[in-house]
């Protein structure tokens, strides 16, 4: 089931709440407002820094080093 994260429109505050279906009724926990921006971008930014960086760092170390071509000796 989704997670998605709200951004309050009339006091500020930031909440996440599971979405069942489309009926959920969403309100805010601090002034109980039902105006809300849905947050998007938070889950697609830590998933591309990772995944950039993984990849990067396994075709630098697995290449040569591994002790095929002898460098680690020499
Ligand atoms: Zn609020």
């Amino acid at each position: 089931m989704p997670i998605y994260e709200y951004v309050c429109d009339d006091c500020g505050e930031r909440y996440e709440r599971i979405v069942m279906n489309q009926h959920t009724a969403i309100t805010c926990p601090k002034c109980s407002s039902a105006k809300h921006t849905i947050q998007l971008s938070v889950f697609a930014a830590p998933a591309n820094g990772s995944k950039s960086s993984n990849s990067s760092s396994a075709a630098s170390g697995g290449g040569c080093c591994g002790g095929a071509c002898g460098c680690s000796s020499n």
